[in-house]
């Protein structure tokens, strides 16, 4: 069963053709990650999904029900879905356990307050004001209010901004620890390393089209482009692009008579593959 089923989806904003045609299938269980540039229409094609914004044209299914057509999925859809918006509402006056609990109330199946902000590493930080939380811990709150109703689809659009790099492993060990309970995830990020520690399938979108979908390991070609092998041959350093690392190193291998000096293989990283693929159609 598929728990993202779009067709066609195109929205305007008046002169701006923010989504012009997009097509998407995401099987229960995938971590899919949506990746472009600013402006890419990532945002907008999430927020249709969940029903907030409108569409001009195309077929929308999310959990079987259409989210554009008021009452169609109604409370039912809604408590099996999370959201992790990309500015979250002002609750500036309530601790975060209060609107944790709070947040907990709509739905039918909780997950345990407490429990939760220990799974973002909030439990500390329980009886503070929300408006006293740093930038990351107030994303991390976001976080926390995304996965209280044990949602069984969970949108995250840019949901690590602001977390320092062990807030954001936490947060990846959590996320992974979701997909083995069940989840299924769209998540958005401008982070590669996230998208790659994260998601079995990635869309780049640009301008409004996707581009490719595709493994991060296989995206642009990236299994099969070359490797550079990078070694000290006395006070300098040689590179070697190859399609066949193996042979390179066996020929250092015999040349040296063993151990090759500061010997590394690399390919590109998802990064560098998906800098390219913007890059063709982006200035
Ligand atoms: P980012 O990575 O910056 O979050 P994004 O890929 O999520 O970008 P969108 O927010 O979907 O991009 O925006 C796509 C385009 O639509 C942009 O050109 C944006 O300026 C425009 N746009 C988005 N929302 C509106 C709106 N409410 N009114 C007018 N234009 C909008």
């Amino acid at each position: 069963m598929n728990v993202i089923e779009v067709k066609g989806l195109k929205k305007s904003y008046g002169q701006v053709h923010a989504v012009r045609g997009v097509d998407l299938s995401i099987p229960a269980g995938e971590i899919f990650a949506l990746l472009g540039p600013n402006g890419a229409g990532k945002t907008t094609t999430v927020e249709i999904l969940e029903g907030f914004r409108s569409r001009d044209a195309g077929e929308v299914s999310v959990l079987g029900f259409d989210p554009k057509v008021q009452g169609h999925g109604g409370r039912q859809w809604r408590d099996r879905i999370g959201i992790v918006l990309q500015s979250a509402a002002d609750a500036g006056d309530l601790t975060v356990i209060e609107t944790v609990d709070h947040f907990s109330g709509y739905y039918s199946k909780p997950r345990k307050p407490d429990e939760v902000l220990a799974a973002v590493g909030l439990e500390e930080k329980s009886g503070a004001l929300i408006r006293n939380l740093s930038g990351g811990q107030r994303r991390r709150l976001d976080v926390a209010l995304g996965i209280i109703g044990s949602p069984e689809l969970l949108f995250l659009d840019e949901p690590t901004t602001g977390f320092d790099p062990e807030a954001r492993r936490a947060f990846w060990a959590l996320i992974q620890q979701l997909r083995g309970d069940g989840t299924s995830i769209l998540l958005t990020t401008h982070y590669l390393d996230e998208a790659e520690a994260l998601a079995d399938r990635v869309a780049v979108i640009n301008d409004g089209l996707i581009i490719e979908v595709s493994t991060p390991a296989e995206l642009g070609g990236r299994a099969t482009s070359q490797a550079v092998v990078s070694w000290r041959d006395g006070n300098q350093i040689k590179t070697e692009a190859t399609d066949n690392p193996t042979s390179v190193v066996t020929r250092l291998n015999a040349h040296f008579g063993g151990e090759i000096p500061e010997l590394t293989v690399t390919r590109p990283s998802l990064e560098d593959i998906y800098l390219t693929m913007i890059g063709g159609v982006h200035e």
